[in-house]
This record gives C-alpha cells, structure tokens and sequence, in this order.
C-alpha cells in the first residue's frame, strides 16, 4: 500500500511555499497520496525524503516507451478514469499487424498504405504509432528477412510478435536501436523473455488469459528484474476485453495494485472494417495503451484518430488558435472578412468552408476562451465589444481598402452594436459554416 497523505506531509519541506501550485504542503502531500500530481512538483524536496517517498512518487501506471525520436510511442502514466476528472495524458497508440508470411512486395505495399495513415486535423497532426510483425511459422530467418523490409520502409515504433524467445532473440539482433516492444512472455516462456527484455533494455509483453494469471505472470517478471512491462489478456471479445481493460484500470488507479500498474495492449478480432473499427473505438476510450489493428483503410482508420484525439485534449482546455487575421487563399484589399471565435474546431471549419469556395477571405478569429459561436455568446465572450477591441487588434483596416465585415448568423443579434462599437458595416452571414461557399459567391467580391 501507498503512503497516507499525513505520512507524506512528515516528508516533506513545511515550508508552504506554493512553488508547486497547491497552497500548503499539506494540500500537496493529500494530492501525491491520491497519485494526482507527481512529486517532481516540490523543487526542494530531499534526496533523502525522494527515496522514502519513492513508492508513493511513482506514477499509478508506469510510463512506458517503445521506439525512440520524434516518432517514439509513449504510453501509460494515466491517473484518471474519467477524462473529465482531469485528462488523458499519453493516447492510445495505434498499430498495424503484418505477418512475415507476406511478400516482399505485399509487406511494401503495407508500409506505404501505414505511412499515408497520417492527417490533420483542427491545426493538429494526427497519425498512427505502430508497426507490430507477427511470426507465423516459426522461421527466424525469415521473420528476419520480414523485419529488415519494415526496418527499412518505416520509421514507426514496432512489436516483434512471437512466443518463441530464440526467434525474438535474432530479431532483436538486427532491431535493437529501434527499442522494439516484445510480444509476448507467457507463463511457459517468461524467464527467457524476461532476459532478453534486460539484456536488449526493451520493453516486454506480459500475457495470460485471465487476470489473476497475468497478475502472477507480471509478478515473476518483476522477480526476474523486469520493469517495463504492457500487459494483455489476449484474444477476447469486444465485452470481456472490455472488461479487462475497466478492471485492470481500476485495480491500478483505485487500489493501486501494483502488477496491474502498466498500460495494455489490445489486438482486434473482428476481420470486417467497421466492426473492427467499433472494437478499436470502445478499446481506445477504455482504456487501451495500444491498439493493433489488421484494417488499413484510412476511412476505417480516420474516425479512431479523430475519436482519439477528442479524448485525448484537456476537458477545461478547449483546443485554441491564435486570435488574429489569417489570409485563406491570394487575398487582396477587397477580400471579405469574416469574423469567427477561436475554437479550433470553429476555426477550422469556417477555414476549409472558405477553402472550398475558392473566394480568397481575411478571416478575424476572436479570443474567445476556445468557445464555440454560441457558447462564447451565451457567456459574453464573444460580444460586440470584444469584436470590435479584436478588429482593432488584428489591424484589419491595413488590410482592406473597405470596410465591411460578415458575422455568423447566430449572433445576428449582435449586428447593430457592433457597427455603433466598430464603425465596420455588419453583414450577417450563415449560421451554418456549409452556407459559406454559397454566401461568398452571392456577395460578389
Ligand atoms: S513546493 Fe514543496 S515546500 Fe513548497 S508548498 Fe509545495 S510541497 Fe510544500
């Protein structure tokens, strides 16, 4: 068990300097017993408290890293259940399965499809994490020829898949700089796994079928010395992954069991698309570390990193652009204007709906605390007044030669004030951004 909040207070400096954003320490040392901040917050902790507290220190999941570089795959140092709790830090990884029984040219083929997995979205990029190659006849020589055909058409973290630990030996010979994820040890060959986990300093797969077996696999694996572990209970339906994944997420935040305290690996099982797709959806919400996938269609793949991606965001930190004037297309002085919030999502919406009607805009967006049109209406956000200070700001009149500017339709209410506040004509637009095209043409510019 975990250090109490009182037993931690006792640790710490008493001096309620607030350097680490609560007001006492006291307050601190009750959020660090609840594993809600970490303990690096305190700058002038001890070395000698650090180590008494380094149970209570630790994150309730441990953070786990496959890959390195920019495209290296974080996963785990979760502390909530419920994203609105707090957030989600670290998304879901999403991989791809491939099989070393493919040709060269259909593995070729696979990796390219996996390197076009890669989008934007609302300002951000969004794009898959994983390539996982599974083994499937038990040739070493030629999982090997399989992996260097991926080691050199990807840049993606991978996942050697094979319980047999002299096949995964080889391969990590020739994959180790990549610090590939190890799948899988199980209860028959976990020593051997474990070994070439420290050896090659990669994390390791722990797996066993049910939860109390994975707890005594994890626990001889930590006997052995190893640490980074993920965790699974493999091939399952939909409902009983499900309930793995809830159970093992609870075990670890609520009760802080520790063998339980890694993040998890789910494969899919479904073949069809979308039934995948629904799989990959429920798995990435709860609460899946990583997700491996067979389906490469973008269409199939594009609704799971959106779905992600909305998960993942900060709940009071609404996603934000810069509140300025952005040029869409060859703008010139007699340009439109348009003015929006800078909800990212509003923004972004309005932009490619410009794009799409192909009419060169200004488009203002306003700092509305990241609050759609409505929403930043309805709490004074986005009013006349904090309009017209943004048109002003932005410096709109040294852009065009007149001066009118087109609101959304749903603050049409806020026209005849903001022509009194702004001196700009006010042009009601849309109040759907799909209107934009159609609006911009009957305007005429
Ligand atoms: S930074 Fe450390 S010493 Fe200062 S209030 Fe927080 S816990 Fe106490």
């Amino acid at each position: 068990m975990g250090l109490s909040g009182l037993e931690i207070y006792k640790l710490l400096p008493k001096t309620n300097c607030k350097k680490c954003g609560f007001p006492t320490c006291l307050a601190f040392a009750m959020q660090l017993a609840a594993k809600k901040v970490s303990l690096d917050k305190c700058p002038d902790v001890t070395e000698e408290a650090k180590k008494a507290l380094e149970s209570a220190a630790q994150p309730p999941i441990k953070l786990i890293t496959i890959g390195k570089g920019e495209d290296a795959l974080e996963i785990g140092n979760e502390t909530v259940l419920f994203r609105h709790e707090e957030k989600f830090y670290h998304p879901a990884g999403i991989g791809f399965l491939l099989e070393d029984t493919s040709s060269e040219q259909d593995l070729r083929k696979a990796l390219e499809e996996i390197k076009k997995l890669d989008f934007e979205r609302v300002g951000q990029r969004i794009k898959v994490n994983l390539v996982a190659l599974s083994c499937k006849n038990n040739d070493a020589s030629k999982f090997e020829s399989a992996l260097k055909i991926i080691l050199e058409g990807s840049n993606l973290p991978i996942a050697l898949v094979s319980d047999e630990p002299s096949i995964i030996g080889k391969a990590l010979e020739v994959s180790k700089d990549k610090i590939p994820l190890i799948y899988r040890a199980t209860k028959a060959n976990f020593k051997e796994m474990a070994k070439l986990s420290k050896s090659f300093k990669v994390p390791l797969v722990a797996s066993a079928p049910t939860l109390e077996e994975l707890e005594s696999l994890v626990k001889n694996l930590n006997a052995e010395g190893v640490q980074d572990i993920v965790l699974d209970t493999g091939e399952k339906n939909i409902a009983e992954k499900l309930w793995d994944l809830t159970q093992i997420r609870r075990l670890a935040l609520k009760k802080a069991f520790r063998p339980f305290g890694y993040p998890v690996i789910a494969f899919t099982k479904s073949e069809d698309p979308l039934q995948e797709a629904a799989e990959a959806l429920t798995y990435v919400a709860k609460y899946a570390g990583i997700v491996v996938l067979k389906n490469r269609n973008p269409w199939n793949v594009l609704p799971i990193l959106t779905v992600r991606q909305n998960l993942y965001t900060d709940p009071q930190k609404p996603l934000q652009v810069e509140s300025k004037i952005y040029e869409i297309g060859k703008v010139s002085d007699k340009s439109p204007v348009l003015v929006t919030t800078n909800f990212s999502l509003t923004y972004y919406t309005v932009e490619s709906e410009v794009e799409s009607g192909k009419i060169p805009s200004y488009i203002v967006s306003c700092d509305s605390e990241g609050m759609s049109v409505l929403t930043a209406w309805a709490a004074e956000k986005f009013t006349a007044e904090t309009i017209a200070k943004t048109l002003e700001k932005v410096g709109v009149k040294d852009k065009v030669s007149h001066k009118e500017i087109i609101i959304p339709g749903y603050v049409a209410v806020l026209s005849g004030k903001l022509e009194e506040e702004s001196g700009w004509k006010v042009t009601v637009g849309p109040r759907e951004a799909s209107g934009i095209p159609s609006f911009l043409k009957k305007l005429g510019k």
